[in-house]
């Protein structure tokens, strides 16, 4: 569903993403971890187009990323991104955040839209916050809203920036649960995080990441309890 064919990006001289080849097929759950700086979000804008490539080519269900105009608005419709900073419109109420888009971008008629967006916030357990403000939320519960405004879109895939890091402890599960559930349901997810209980619940596989290249793959199991890269064991032992 989405394959990266030798990518390379560069920020001046830093080569940020080395001859990146992946393949993530329609319902897997790719985790992607690595230390601070190793390319992560860069890898995840550049599958969404937030960042353009040097080389290499990126496609999404066996379309090449479009450059421009109204293709790239579909695009970023069927790659949902979720960010460590939930990103919600401070001055729209949570369910305009959720409806905004489909109405926008998919042209959803806006009763259709918000019906739609009900049923996702239930999903996600915030049914009953719909007419508030984001402001007025938790950073769980925000973040909870980011997935379901992801969600409205019916996206392909589901790109996952670190979407646990910003929030205190306690709400960091209650966001993790709704991404189990995701992965359950057959969503294509690409997550970064070092959140090992998600990668073993809900990974298919563990990429790792350093100094812009993959350095390893494995299933979770595998790569958590017999890492082979010394720079993944070394990296383990800091975050375990
Ligand atoms: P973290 O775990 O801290 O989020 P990361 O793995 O997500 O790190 P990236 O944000 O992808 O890393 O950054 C990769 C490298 O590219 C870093 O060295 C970073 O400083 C550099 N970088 C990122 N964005 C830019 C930019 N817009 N301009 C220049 N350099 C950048
Ligand atoms: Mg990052």
């Amino acid at each position: 569903l989405v394959v990266l064919d030798g990518v390379n990006k560069y920020f001046g001289q830093l080569h940020v993403l080395q001859d990146i080849n992946l393949t993530v097929n329609q319902g897997e759950v790719v985790v992607v971890i690595g230390p601070s700086g190793s390319g992560k979000s860069t890898l995840c804008r550049a599958i969404n187009r937030l960042e353009t490539i040097k080389d290499g080519s990126i496609s999404i269900d066996g379309k090449p990323l479009p450059s421009e105009g109204k293709e790239l608005a579909r695009l970023r419709a069927d790659v949902g991104m979720v960010f460590q900073a939930f990103n919600l419109f401070a001055h729209k109420t949570i369910l305009e955040n959720i409806t905004l888009g489909p109405i926008k971008v998919r042209r959803t008629p806006k009763r259709t839209a918000e019906a739609r967006a009900r049923e996702l916030l239930d999903r996600v357990g915030v049914a009953n916050q719909a007419d508030k403000y984001p402001a007025q939320l938790s950073g769980g519960q925000q973040q909870r809203v980011a997935i379901a405004r992801a969600l409205a879109m019916e996206p392909k895939v589901i790109l996952f920036d670190e979407p646990t890091s910003a929030l205190d402890p306690e709400m960091v599960n209650e966001v993790l649960e709704v991404m189990v559930d995701l992965a359950r349901q057959g969503m294509t997810m690409i997550v970064v995080t070092h959140e090992m209980g998600f990668a073993r619940k809900a990974a298919n596989r563990v990429i790792f990441m350093a100094d812009g290249a993959i350095v390893e793959e494995a299933d979770p199991d595998t790569f958590f309890t017999a890492p082979k890269s010394e720079r993944a064991k070394d990296f383990l032992g800091k975050i375990l």
